[in-house]
């Protein structure tokens, strides 16, 4: 399922990856985590300028054409005022706007508020997360982003194409034969319905991907709350390792279509909020799509086994 090389540079490890499915790539270097960029987190902005908290909410954020926002639980979906996508919808998690530790029910809501906006429309759906500045959020206060594009990402089109290739090669699903590998390594974490692995080839620091048993968001939705579960875990592991922002893309194939995808879920832990504005993408994940990553995978799915 994947290539692993290792080799020594000036004495210290460092490892090729690559995906076989995708030919996504990445090389691991466990010494660059011993530089210590990572410092306690700044602070979230103060709630006096968030058009998100509740009361500036109703004023400033904009309706559906039929002139409401979709509500579950405390979560409030609408459209965005900024759209990069032909839809593409807002959905505010919390009525709180500082929050630290997520709870299973309030991220199930707000990812089922995310689906109902983007239910029926064509194209490649998903449900995004970017939380805190560091992980390119521009508001503190967490929110999910739900896309609908007309064409798909480079990630989620590689998915969509190997999963497609794979299942007429081989007359499987890629996601049975992957967590059938994947259950006997220490990469494996939890998880039944939807289990959790952390990624052998990250395209992240810590990548973390649970695995729905569904190909398109419709299907998806009946297992968001085992998804919020587990979502949860991961993100108390991330504080517990020190990281306070993340970002989440849960990707999603079409109804009917995508034959031999299944939806899948990832999280990555970002660099914290911090004075300096150092930045954990640099040119080889922005510029050559090949992420350098410090943790292995083997040793956060040991760790967050046994801590969890
Ligand atoms: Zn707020």
């Amino acid at each position: 399922m994947f290539l692993i090389e290792r080799s020594l540079s000036g004495g210290r490890p460092i490892e090729f990856r690559r995906e076989r499915l995708t030919g996504l790539s990445c090389t691991i270097s466990p010494t660059r985590l011993s530089r210590g960029l990572n410092h306690p987190p700044m602070p979230a902005a103060p709630a006096d300028d968030c058009p998100f908290c509740p009361g500036r909410l109703e004023r400033e954020t904009p309706t559906f054409p039929h002139g409401s926002r979709i509500r579950r639980g405390e979560s409030v979906t609408f459209p965005n005022l900024y759209p990069f996508a032909p839809c593409h919808t807002v959905t505010v998690i919390t009525r709180a706007h500082a929050v630290v530790r997520f709870r299973p029910l309030e991220l199930a809501d707000a990812l089922q508020g995310a689906a109902a906006s983007l239910v029926g429309a064509q194209g490649y759906a998903s449900i995004n997360w970017n939380f805190r500045h560091s992980a390119g959020a521009s508001l503190d206060h967490p929110h999910l982003q739900g896309l609908v594009m007309g064409r798909a990402s480079f990630v989620h089109a590689r998915y969509l194409a190997g999963s497609a290739r794979f299942l007429s090669r081989t007359g499987r699903l890629y996601r049975e034969a992957l967590l059938e590998h994947e259950r006997s390594t220490d990469r494996f974490l939890f998880g039944d319905e939807v289990p959790f692995v952390a990624s052998a080839v990250p395209i992240g620091e810590r990548e973390v991907r649970a695995f729905l048993p569904a190909g398109s968001l419709e299907e998806a939705v009946p297992y968001f709350e085992s998804l919020a579960t587990g979502l949860c875990r991961v993100l108390d592991l991330y504080q517990d390792l020190g990281s306070h922002a993340f970002n989440i893309t849960c990707y999603f194939g079409r109804s009917g279509r995508d034959r031999g995808f299944s939806a899948f879920c990832s999280v990555i832990s970002r660099i914290n909020p911090n004075e300096n504005s150092i930045s954990d993408s640099a040119f080889m994940e922005r510029l050559h799509l090949h992420p350098i990553v410090m943790t292995l995978p083997e040793e956060l799915g040991r760790y967050g086994r046994d801590a969890h």
